[in-house]
């Protein structure tokens, strides 16, 4: 046998396909078998490389850069699914949406840079507080979202405080200056009237919207029996 490849590489194990042939002989009888082995490390390498960049660019496209939380496009599609089986099953869940108080005082003041890194600082301290089953994204700009699945709206009031207490105690420390914030959340509970998973978006952003108007720094729940 020619040997092609007698290295498998940085491989810890050859990758083979193997055939076994039984062998006839003169008077009809097998008592041989011919087994061919080939290495075919080469195309389980390229195979498992396709398969590893294909998971990061899973993984790229459904992240948000400077956060590193689920960006808007992955969320709602998450958010779509969660609706469906929350309205098959009829489960408990809520949205809380939130939003930087002034944040564009705060770019001005102290810089664009600044304003990052308070999103991510804020991005990954609010994340560190949620539950494994929790959807959090940064939805756009100084705005993110949280699917609370399986959560009545009391639960998703304490998580809404929580947040609402994180930003108001956090002291972002950038380039010698501290900076404090506060931010501005929207709830709504999950109610089967809804049309779709947008209304039921639509309801969370009403409400912050709500939270904003009565001064910032605080939570408003979307008041679901009006529906
Ligand atoms: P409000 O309390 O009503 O939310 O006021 P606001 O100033 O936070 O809201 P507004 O929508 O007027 O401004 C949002 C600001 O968020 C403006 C924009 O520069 C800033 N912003 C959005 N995305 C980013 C980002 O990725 N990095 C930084 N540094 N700033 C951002
Ligand atoms: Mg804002
Ligand atoms: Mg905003």
């Amino acid at each position: 046998f020619k040997n092609y490849q007698p290295i498998t590489g940085l491989e810890d194990f050859m990758y083979q396909n193997t055939t076994l042939l039984p062998l006839k002989g003169v008077n009809g009888s097998i008592d041989q078998v011919c087994l061919i082995i080939y290495d075919v490390t080469d195309v389980a390498v390229n195979r498992r490389q396709l398969q590893a960049a294909n998971a990061e660019l899973q993984r790229l496209s459904s992240t948000d850069r400077l956060t590193g939380l689920y960006n808007r496009g992955h969320w709602e599609e998450m958010l779509r699914l969660d609706y469906a089986r929350h309205r098959r099953y009829d489960s408990q869940a809520a949205l809380v949406m939130f939003d930087i108080d002034h944040f564009k005082n705060t770019n001005d003041t102290f810089g664009h840079l600044a304003g990052d890194y308070i999103l991510a600082n804020l991005g990954r301290l609010a994340h560190g507080m949620l539950r494994a089953e929790d959807v959090f994204a940064r939805y756009g700009g100084e705005e993110f979202a949280i699917i609370l699945n399986d959560s009545t709206v009391e639960d998703a009031r304490i998580v809404a405080e929580r947040i609402r207490q994180l930003a108001q105690r956090l002291v972002v420390e950038h380039e010698g200056e501290s900076i404090n914030f506060t931010v501005s959340l929207g709830l709504a509970q999950f109610c089967s009237a809804f049309k779709g998973p947008l209304a039921w978006l639509e309801c969370a952003d009403k409400a912050l919207y709500d939270a904003k108007e009565s001064g910032r720094n605080q939570y408003r729940v979307y008041d679901t029996s009006q529906r």
